[in-house]
């Protein structure tokens, strides 16, 4: 079509709904597939939440724009709790998944976007479908994945003057690994320094096996926004509740992201508001669902780790989320005599031969020759996790 946006031209459709769509199909032509692509939460909403939101179905009206008011007040209230910095309604905006309000921040908001790589996949097609300027910024295992704040300068310092807005997601999917206070300190200074507009993009926050997540607000307050939802740590990603806070340094933009959301998707599903205003609340029975939710993730993420290892493969040890970032290096002589020279190809050839679908670590930014892998470590049953964790008192 002569008419397409020039800005979609060459898009392809999200890999990680990609990946879950053709691992569907070959279910359905009765192949046996391990489903290790799309990062879905393998657990049930907890029954709280479920009860509010059941209570709340017959809500129909419209909300405000930025959300209800009492789920914007719960959610300041939860994360002034998570950080110990001053928080108010008035920061908080709740959209349609924390998908919408990044591509909404992005539509608000001018600069270069800096992305580490690797990071996650939608960062940059959004970018481009604004038709902004994305860097990608490598990242080393060695470092933990984790952008150095000497790199950040570096790269800074070669054009002081621009604007820029800077994702950073952590724990991060793909690689599991997160920043600590130190790194988020070094970093804040830098990003202070050059004026960046931080998106702390913390889905998986709560999903932080020790418990014991940093954000990089309390080091960054005047220029940090917080990005989360109820998709990752409360396993309900259909329900599309995203959340996102921003200082009150930035309000024109949240006004601004306000009004493209008063033109696009108005205000989200009522009584999916209510629920969230449950999950966010400080409940014993939340606590216990985030403490046997990360126990069970742990127990797997350390097995995984643990037998890929045993045949060679090399990756960083996760310390939250659900995503191993897995490199086939050690193995690539073989796999040349296979065939397989990048990790598109090494994706393809196991879907087909073994029927696990992973996806490429080209998907996210890393070079394809480099033999990375992604995987979601989610295909089980995650009542019957969270069940046999809790009857084995090995939550802790
Ligand atoms: N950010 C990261 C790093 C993600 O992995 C995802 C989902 O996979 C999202 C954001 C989007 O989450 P949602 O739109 O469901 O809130």
């Amino acid at each position: 079509v002569d008419q397409l946006n020039r800005n979609v031209r060459g898009l392809k459709p999200s890999a990680t709904l990609q990946i879950n769509e053709d691992s569907n199909r070959l279910i359905q032509q009765g192949r046996d597939i391990i489903k290790l692509g799309l990062g879905q939460s393998p657990f049930p909403v907890p029954e709280v939440v479920v009860s509010a939101l059941r209570l709340h179905a017959h809500e129909k009206d419209y909300l405000p724009v930025k959300g209800l008011y009492s789920l914007r007040e719960t959610v300041a209230r939860y994360y002034q709790r998570r950080d110990g910095i001053p928080r108010q309604a008035e920061d908080v905006l709740v959209g349609p998944g924390s998908k919408e309000l990044i591509f909404n921040l992005q539509m608000a908001c001018e600069g270069d976007l800096l992305i580490p790589a690797p990071s996650w996949v939608s960062y940059a097609p959004q970018a481009q479908l604004l038709g902004r300027k994305v860097f990608h910024l490598p990242t080393k295992p060695e470092n933990h994945w984790r952008l150095q704040a000497d790199e950040l300068d570096a790269f800074c310092r070669q054009e002081p003057e621009r604007t820029r807005i800077l994702i950073l997601n952590y724990p991060s999917n793909p690689t599991g690994c997160s920043y600590d206070a130190d790194s988020l300190k070094a970093l804040a200074e830098v990003a202070r320094q050059y004026g960046i507009i931080v998106v702390a993009d913390e889905i998986y926050a709560e999903t932080t096996f020790a418990g014991n997540h940093q954000s990089m607000s309390v080091y960054y307050p005047e220029g940090t926004v917080i990005s989360s939802g109820l998709s990752k740590w409360c396993g309900a990603g259909g329900w599309r509740l995203g959340v996102m806070l921003l200082p009150d340094t930035l309000r024109p933009l949240q006004d601004a992201m306000a009004i493209i959301a008063s033109e696009t998707f108005t205000s989200i599903s009522a009584p999916t508001q209510y629920a969230a205003c449950t999950a966010f609340s400080e409940s014993a029975a939340l606590d216990a669902y985030l403490v046997a939710t990360r126990a069970v993730l742990k127990r797997i993420s350390s097995y995984m780790v643990k037998r890929l290892r045993a045949v060679g493969l090399e990756m960083e040890e996760p310390v939250g989320g659900f995503y191993l970032l897995t490199s086939f290096a050690a193995l690539r002589s073989k796999l040349e005599q296979k065939g397989i020279f990048s990790s598109k190809q090494l994706c393809e050839k196991l879907l087909e031969e073994t029927g696990v679908a992973l996806l490429p670590g080209s998907d996210f930014g890393l070079d394809d020759s480099q033999l990375y892998t992604r995987m979601a470590f989610v295909d089980f049953d995650g009542d019957r996790a969270l069940n046999a964790i809790n009857d084995s008192s090995l939550s802790e």
